[in-house]
C-alpha cells in the first residue's frame, strides 16, 4: 500500500499519445455491440425506442412548415381571403404538437425501463465473467483495477451510449427537416448553421477524451478510496479501526485523494466551460446575423411573412438540433471510450482449464507430490522448492512451519488453484491437470484459515461445502454433527434458519471458535471427499475442543485422507505422517516418534512447547 497516493499521469511521451489516438478510432467500433446487447435484452423497448426517435425527429420541421402555413394565411384572410384556412392550420399544428409530446414521453418511457433491464444484464454478464476468473487472474492488480472500473461504469454507460444513437438519429432527422426549409430561402443559411456548431463538437469530443484518460489513470486511486469506504463503514473492520483509533487517519487520507482527483477534475471543467461559452457567443452571433438577414429580406419584399417565421424557427430549432447532435456524437465519442473498459472486461479470455478425467488410474494410489516447485507470477522467489510427498488412502499428514513456510500454497496448489511450475502432483495415480476441474474439487474438501462467514443463515453456511446438497437440512445436520457444530446452531433462536452476521436483521454472531466449527462442517458437507484439508482449523479453539474434533474426524475418517495445518503440536502428534517446511522445502519428514528420535528441528519445537505446559 503506497503511503500517499500517486499523482495521475496524463500522457506525455508521442508512443502515449499514439496509442490514445488509435484507442479514439477503435472506439467507435463499440457501438454495434452495445446495440446488440440492448437488442438481446429488450427488442421490444428498442424497436418502440427507434420508432418514437423517428417520429420526435420529423415532427419539430413539419411543425414550423405548418406555422408558415398559418401566417401566410392569416396574411391572405387580412387581405380579404378565408379565415376557415387559418383554423384549420391551426388544428392541424395542435394535432402534430400533441403527438409530439406523446412521441417524447413514450421516448422517455422506454429510456427508463431500458435503463433497468440494460443496467442489471450488464451487471450479469460482469459477474459471469468475474466467477470464470482464475485465481492468479483475480490477484492481479490489472486485471482487478478492470473490474472496478467496468463496474463503476457499467450501469449507465451501454443505456447512454444506446440513448445518444438514438439522438443522432431523431437530430439529423430534424436537422434535415430544417435544411429543407432554410434550403427554400438560401443556402447560405445552411452552411451559417453548420459553421456555428462545428467548432462546439471539436471541443466536446477533445475534452470527453481527456476526462476519460483521467478516469482511466486514475482507476488505483479510485480503488484505494473504495477500499477505505469499506474500512471506515464496514461492521467487520469497525472493531479494529476503532481500538487502533485509526479511523481520523484513514479519513484523512481519503480526503487528499479526493482533493487530488478534485484538482484534476476542477482544471479540465474550467476549460471545458470556457471554451463552451466562447463558443455558445460564437454560435449566437452567427445565429443573430442571420436573423438580421431575414428581416431586411423581408422589408425588401422579398420574403413573405410567413416564410420569415418559418425560417426564424428553423434557424432557432435547427441550431439547437445541430448543437444537440454534435452533443450526441461528442457523448458518443465518451461512452464509447468507456464502454471499451467493459468489453475490455469482457473479451478477457476465459482461462483454459484442461482435463477430462473423472477418475484415477488407481484408488489405492492416495496423493502424491513429485519434486513440486511453485513460484508466484511475478514473485523472485519461488514459495515452493522440490517438494516430495505421499500419503495413502486412511492416512492424515501434518504440515508443520513457521509463517511465510509455504503450507498454504502446498494446498492452493493441491486444490488446483494454481498449478506447480515444475514437476507434479498425482492424485489416484493420476496428475492432478488431467483431472476434469468440477470432478477434482468435489473430491476434495477444504478449510482455509481465511473462510468465508456468510452473512447468510447458519443452515446455508454449511450447505455452501456442497452445492448438490445446498438447501439438504439433513445433510447439514450430519455434517455439522461430525464438525462438533450441531448443538451451537441448533440452540440459536431459529435453530438452522438463523441469519448469520450482523449485516442483516436479526443476524447472530458466533465467536470465533464457532465459526470455525460452521467451517469444519461446511468442508465436511462432502461426505464422499477423498481429502479433507485443514489449514489451521482449531486455533480459535481451546485444546480440548481441538482433540475432541480431531478424534471425531479420525472415526469418521473411513479412506479419507487428511491433511491438517497446525501450530499445536498436541494435535499434530496424532498424524501418520509429519512434514516440516521451512523456506518452501520439505526439511524432515517422518512420524512423530521417528522425528523425535531425529532430534531436529521438529523435536526442538516440540520440547519447547511442551516446556510451555510444564
Ligand atoms: P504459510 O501458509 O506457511 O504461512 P504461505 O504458503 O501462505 O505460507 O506463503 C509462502 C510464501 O509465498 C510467502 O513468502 C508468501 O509471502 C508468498 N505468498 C503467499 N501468497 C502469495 C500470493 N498470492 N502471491 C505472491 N506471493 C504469495
Amino acid at each position: 500500500m503506497a503511503t500517499e497516493p500517486a499523482p495521475a499521469r496524463l500522457p506525455r511521451s508521442p508512443a502515449e499519445a499514439k496509442a490514445l489516438a488509435k484507442d479514439f478510432f477503435q472506439a467507435f467500433t463499440h457501438a454495434p455491440r452495445a446495440m446488440r446487447l440492448a437488442w438481446h435484452t429488450a427488442p421490444r423497448l428498442l424497436a418502440g425506442m427507434l420508432v418514437w426517435t423517428l417520429l420526435a425527429g420529423a415532427l419539430p420541421s413539419t411543425i414550423a412548415w405548418v406555422g408558415r402555413g398559418l401566417v401566410d394565411a392569416v396574411v391572405a384572410a387580412q387581405r380579404g381571403g378565408d379565415p376557415q384556412s387559418a383554423v384549420r392550420w391551426v388544428a392541424l399544428e395542435f394535432a402534430l404538437v400533441l403527438l409530439l409530446l406523446v412521441a417524447q414521453r413514450w421516448q422517455l418511457l422506454c429510456q427508463s425501463l431500458l435503463r433497468a433491464q440494460l443496467g442489471h444484464a450488464v451487471h450479469v454478464r460482469i459477474f459471469e465473467k468475474a466467477l470464470t476468473l482464475s485465481l492468479p487472474k483475480f490477484e492481479d492488480s490489472n486485471t482487478y483495477d478492470l473490474l472496478t472500473r467496468a463496474r463503476r461504469e457499467a450501469a449507465t454507460r451501454p443505456l447512454g451510449l444506446i440513448i445518444k444513437l438514438l439522438n443522432v438519429l431523431q437530430n439529423t432527422v430534424s436537422l434535415l427537416g430544417f435544411s429543407a426549409l432554410l434550403m427554400a430561402l438560401s443556402p447560405w443559411a445552411v452552411l451559417a448553421l453548420v459553421v456555428a456548431g462545428l467548432p462546439a463538437f471539436l471541443a466536446e469530443a477533445r475534452f470527453s477524451g481527456e476526462a476519460f484518460r483521467l478516469f482511466r489513470y486514475r482507476a488505483p486511486e479510485t480503488r484505494m478510496q473504495l477500499y477505505m469506504e469499506t474500512l471506515m463503514a464496514r461492521e467487520d473492520s469497525a472493531k479494529e479501526v476503532k481500538v487502533y483509533q485509526f479511523g481520523p487517519r484513514l479519513l484523512d487520507r481519503y480526503q487528499k485523494i479526493y482533493q487530488q482527483v478534485y484538482e484534476e477534475d476542477r482544471a479540465l471543467t474550467w476549460r471545458r466551460h470556457r471554451w463552451g461559452l466562447i463558443l455558445a457567443i460564437l454560435a449566437t452571433l452567427v445565429l443573430y446575423t442571420a436573423f438580421a438577414w431575414l428581416a431586411l429580406q423581408t422589408a425588401a419584399g422579398a420574403l413573405t411573412l410567413g416564410a420569415m417565421t418559418a425560417g426564424l424557427l428553423a434557424f432557432k430549432q435547427g441550431q439547437t438540433a445541430f448543437g444537440a447532435l454534435l452533443q450526441a456524437i461528442g457523448g458518443l465519442y465518451e461512452d464509447n471510450l468507456y464502454i471499451s473498459t467493459l468489453f475490455e472486461l469482457l473479451d478477457l479470455p476465459p482461462d483454459p482449464e484442461p482435463g477430462t478425467a473423472t477418475s484415477g488410474l488407481d484408488p489405492q494410489a492416495g496423493l502424491r507430490f513429485e519434486r513440486v516447485s511453485f513460484t508466484y507470477p511475478g514473485a523472485a522467489e519461488p514459495a515452493l522448492t522440490n517438494i516430495d510427498l505421499d500419503l495413502r488412502p486412511g492416512q492424515t499428514l501434518a504440515l508443520v512451519g513457521a509463517n511465510g513456510s509455504g503450507k498454504t500454497t502446498l494446498i492452493k496448489l493441491l486444490a488446483r488453484l494454481y498449478q506447480p511450475t515444475s514437476g507434479r502432483i498425482l492424485l489416484d495415480g493420476r496428475d492432478l491437470q488431467e483431472w476434469q476441474p468440477a470432478a477434482l474439487r468435489l473430491r476434495i474438501g477444504v478449510i482455509f484459515q481465511d473462510f468465508l462467514r456468510y452473512q447468510f443463515i447458519a443452515g446455508e453456511n454449511v450447505g455452501v461445502g456442497d452445492d448438490r446438497h445446498f438447501d439438504d437440512e439433513a445433510r447439514w445436520k450430519e455434517a455439522a454433527g461430525e464438525a462438533a457444530a450441531h448443538e451451537t446452531l441448533a440452540g440459536l433462536p431459529q435453530g438452522y434458519q438463523t441469519q448469520l452476521g450482523k449485516w442483516f436483521d436479526g443476524g447472530r454472531e458466533l465467536s470465533g471458535g464457532q465459526w470455525q466449527r460452521v467451517a469444519l462442517a461446511r468442508a465436511l458437507m462432502r461426505k464422499d471427499a477423498q481429502i479433507l484439508v485443514l489449514d489451521e482449523p482449531t486455533s480459535a479453539m481451546d485444546a480440548a475442543a481441538e482433540v475432541e474434533i480431531f478424534d471425531r474426524l479420525q472415526d469418521h475418517a473411513g479412506g479419507r485422507m487428511s491433511i491438517l495445518i497446525s501450530h499445536r503440536f498436541s494435535t499434530v502428534r496424532r498424524a501418520d505422517f509429519i512434514a516440516v517446511l521451512d523456506g518452501g522445502r520439505v526439511t524432515e519428514a517422518g512420524s512423530h516418534a521417528e522425528l523425535l528420535a531425529a532430534h531436529g528441528t521438529y523435536a526442538r519445537l516440540f520440547e519447547q512447547q511442551a516446556e510451555g505446559y510444564r
